[in-house]
């Protein structure tokens, strides 16, 4: 139940953009909706959540995010159905890790059934932002950060949390190579790789440039300690397929992100009775099934990449190819379901789209 004192102030834009929008080709993440929900802490307590016409905020020039990282995000996505009634994809399982993400950052959390109703009612407001072209989406990013005018180390007693909305066409137009990093690291364990928090991914930048220039879309992290086992991509989670098993890195080492579409691949997968494996994945054993042709597949999943098929993994010198993309059955029948539950084609058993 919400809280009874949940009101949500609107007030609507008197200029709406979305008559200059191209919506046949879509960008990822440059187009912004009408709308953006604003929502302060102070004194303790959370205000009244405003929405409002989408624009710039005004900072403090020594707002404590910008200098100590008191920062965390989200991402999801809304989907438009044929009959036009529009679905959110397990905004609880985003609600619940952004509060782990602020206990973690040391930020005061929302509770789940507030954070899913902010949601909701900001896609309710930009509902004709919600592309209906296939492959298309309605990017949803709630993000809080620390909003306190003082230099010093110490969490901060004012934050701002905010929600924009972006339409949204493929994040990758082409199939992802990944090369293998052992050198560099995204998260050690005790650290805040769990946490979906900016610090992770301004650090992964330089390392991610520098398989970039190798001809590489993306790293797959490895452990800190040894670089021996997989971790996972950089926004994505990795799966691989070896002898009709699906095998992702476990979670318990803290050190990956706890993705919702990983999740839902292994969920999807179990009810079918595809073997699932959560476990140590070391390099080596990936090496040795792409060369022995055990690996038949392997791809990254995520909210904005959705299931992303790899088609080439760099080792040290070695471009190792994976089989071709009409052979995976499994990651391919699992995307389209998933596609279909999203966009309401097939039957929700699960419970686990939002009407808005
Ligand atoms: C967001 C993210 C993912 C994917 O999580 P989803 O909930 O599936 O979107 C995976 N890894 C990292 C590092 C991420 O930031």
């Amino acid at each position: 139940m919400l809280p009874e004192t949940l009101s949500i102030k609107v007030t609507p834009t008197a200029h709406s953009r979305i008559g200059e929008v191209d919506f046949e080709n879509l960008p990822f993440g440059r187009i912004f909706s009408d709308h953006m929900l604003v929502m302060d802490y102070r004194d303790g307590e959370w205000q009244q959540p405003e929405i409002m016409a989408f624009g710039n905020l005004s900072l403090h020039p020594a707002t404590s995010a910008i200098h100590y990282g008191q920062s965390i995000f989200e991402g999801m996505k809304a989907n438009k159905a044929e009959d036009g009634e529009i679905l959110i994809f397990r905004p609880d399982m985003n609600a619940h890790r952004f509060k782990e993400s602020c206990e973690r950052m040391c930020m005061p959390t929302i509770p789940d059934d507030v954070f899913i109703e902010l949601v909701r009612k900001i896609v309710e407001v930009d509902k004709n932002w919600v592309p209906s072209k296939e492959g298309d989406s309605l990017y949803i990013r709630p993000y809080m950060f620390a909003t306190d005018d003082f230099i010093g180390i110490k969490p901060s007693e004012t934050y701002k949390f905010v929600i924009f909305t972006c339409p949204v066409g493929a994040y990758y137009s082409e199939p992802v190579n990944v090369k293998i990093e052992e050198f560099y690291t995204r998260a050690s364990a005790g650290g805040v790789g769990r946490a979906k928090t900016a610090g992770n991914y301004g650090a992964a930048l330089f390392p991610a440039k520098q398989g970039q220039l190798k001809g590489f879309h993306q790293l797959v992290w490895t452990d800190s300690k040894e670089h021996k086992y997989i971790e996972e991509s950089g926004t994505m989670n990795i799966v691989f397929v070896i002898n009709g098993v699906l095998v992702t890195p476990s979670e318990e080492t803290d050190t990956i992100l706890r993705g919702v579409t990983k999740r839902s691949v292994i969920e999807v997968a179990q009810s079918w009775g595809i073997p699932v494996e959560e476990r140590k994945v070391s390099v080596e054993e990936i090496v040795n099934a792409i060369k022995d042709g055990s690996l038949t597949d392997a791809f990254g999943a995520g909210t904005a990449a959705t299931i992303a098929p790899i088609v080439k993994i760099g080792f040290r010198d070695e471009v190792l190819n994976l089989p071709p993309l009409e052979g995976r059955e499994i990651s391919i029948k699992i995307k389209n379901y998933l596609d279909d539950l999203k966009g309401g084609k097939v039957e929700d058993t699960h419970g686990w789209c939002l009407h808005v």
